[in-house]
């Protein structure tokens, strides 16, 4: 029996030049099915970061298309990118670009919150999120205080708790030690495990086989 797999993110001849001229990305065509663990490996400068922010919505290509669950991203239909901030999630590289509250139980539950959730609900998965990435204790702390592994923790945590379908992850073990780099790629799988697509965008050919099961090389 024939079994076809829906692709939960595609890309279809993407080139992406930025405003200053560069370009980081030439005719790109890939798919992401459903519950893959996917790493897109590359040096610096490959336009991993690139790619990641297109597949989120965040850039749109110069050329080409992209499309999300079956349907071509369009950043002007307010329905269709509220239902994608929803389901996709990024994990940036420098966590700075993700925290900006006072406090990380403000940044954590910054999604949920603006979802519209109901209060309890937003507390329910703030107090989850900061669980199970084990950080319940720097709740209060400002996210500027802490230190690269528990801002990373922190940024995870407020992925986490919008609960996307999929998760792409940005370098996701830069500048972090190894026992928080074991512990985020446990987690990782095990939300791999509970059906959520996983792509992570790593320079580190050592890694690849902890948090994927299929690469896409860019250079
Ligand atoms: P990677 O994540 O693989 O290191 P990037 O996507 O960050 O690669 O970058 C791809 C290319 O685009 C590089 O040549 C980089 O210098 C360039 N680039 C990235 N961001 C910008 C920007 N905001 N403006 C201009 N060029 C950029």
């Amino acid at each position: 029996m024939k079994i076809l797999r829906h692709s939960i993110i595609e890309l279809e001849e993407v080139s992406y030049i930025y405003p200053n001229g560069t370009t980081a990305l030439r005719g790109i065509s890939l798919k992401i099915y459903e519950k893959e663990r996917v790493a897109i490996l590359g040096p610096n400068g490959a336009g991993k970061s690139t790619l990641l922010m297109i597949m989120d919505g965040i850039l749109s290509p110069t050329e080409g298309k992209v499309y999300f669950s079956g349907r071509e991203i369009d950043v002007k239909d307010d329905d269709f990118m509220y239902e994608m901030r929803r389901r996709v999630g990024l994990v940036f590289q420098d966590p700075d670009v993700a925290l900006f509250s006072s406090t990380v139980w403000d940044d954590v539950i910054f999604g949920p919150l603006h979802m519209g959730l109901p209060k309890e609900e937003v507390r329910r998965r703030g107090e989850w999120a900061l669980k199970i990435l084990e950080i319940e204790h720097l709740k209060d702390r400002p996210p500027f205080q802490l230190s690269e592994g528990e801002k990373k923790r922190a940024e995870i945590a407020a992925v986490l708790s919008i609960d996307p379908e999929v998760l792409l992850l940005d370098e996701p073990f830069m500048n972090i030690d190894v026992s928080t780099q074991q512990k985020i790629i446990t987690l990782l799988n095990e939300m791999s495990r509970n059906g959520k697509t996983l792509i992570t965008a790593t320079h580190d050919v050592d890694i690849v086989p902890l948090i994927a099961d299929r690469v896409i090389v860019l250079n």
